[in-house]
């Protein structure tokens, strides 16, 4: 099997529940969606990077490794449009390098290709795309809410360290983080970690609203509305820029 990368290397992860974390980045190639706010254009077609077998990606991971890595992300691009490689890379690293999680990072467009990946991931970011953020159009963007949802019961049900992420700009609707909020908190609720349906525990670790960042930044009363909507339904809501931009790092 072969995978496309577009970069490898260590760094500060600047997002999210694990950030400050030192961090090996697998950047995959590709990703058809088209958010405004994409730090990663080089990484959206599909033939960009370098592509090698699954047997060197692995190899380059293991040379690439340094110690005291807490994890390696898996990102993108969006990592789900490899995602048999990704199953195959991520298992490598839990076999060959015990101790480090393996974490996904993805938009979690399809919940078959998530949960393919899902056995061999210790830690899924489930980012949501609100509408302004031109990821797809109008016309598809509840039926993409919709598999990441999907893949947030998913990651729940399987005992996953999940958390989910939004990023917000000046055009981004409170309402419709609210309404994202309760659908997280019910999705959330749906399964128990044998997949039973109707538990009361919320198995979601942390709900991060992250600034755009460069263009379109929301002001900080709009962030501060975002998190006093979310916060009634789910209580652990933080608003986290992106760490890695304010220290140059990549
Ligand atoms: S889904 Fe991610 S990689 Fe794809 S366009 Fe949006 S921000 Fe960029």
């Amino acid at each position: 099997m072969k995978v496309r990368l577009s970069e490898i290397f260590t760094s500060v992860e600047g997002e999210g529940i694990l950030y400050g974390t030192k961090t090996l980045f697998v950047r995959l190639a590709g990703c058809p969606f088209t958010c405004f706010y994409c730090d990663t254009p080089e990484s959206l077609p599909l033939d960009s990077g370098t592509e090698y077998s699954v047997e060197e990606a692995a190899g380059l991971i293991d040379d690439s490794l340094q110690d005291h890595t807490y994890k390696v992300n898996f990102t993108g691009g969006d990592p789900l449009m490899q995602h048999e490689a990704v199953a195959l890379l991520a298992g490598h690293v839990h076999t060959h390098a015990r101790g480090v999680l393996t974490y996904l990072e993805s938009s979690c467009f399809d919940a078959e290709r998530f949960a393919h990946v899902l056995p061999h991931i210790d830690v899924a970011k489930i980012e949501f795309k609100t509408s302004d953020s031109e990821f797809v159009d109008a016309a598809h963007h509840d039926r993409m809410t919709g598999q990441a949802l999907r893949c947030l019961e998913l990651a729940a049900a399987a005992g996953k360290t999940t958390y989910v992420k939004v990023v917000a700009s000046s055009e981004t609707s409170v309402g419709e983080v609210r309404d994202l909020a309760v659908a997280v908190s019910d999705a959330a609720r749906k399964s128990d970690s044998d997949g039973n349906a109707a538990t009361d525990a919320i198995s979601v670790s942390g709900f991060v609203i992250q600034p755009v960042y460069g263009k379109g930044e929301p002001p900080l009363e709009l962030l501060l509305a975002m998190y006093d909507a979310i916060r009634p339904v789910y209580a652990d809501v933080r608003v986290v820029p992106q760490l890695h931009k304010l220290i140059g790092a990549p």
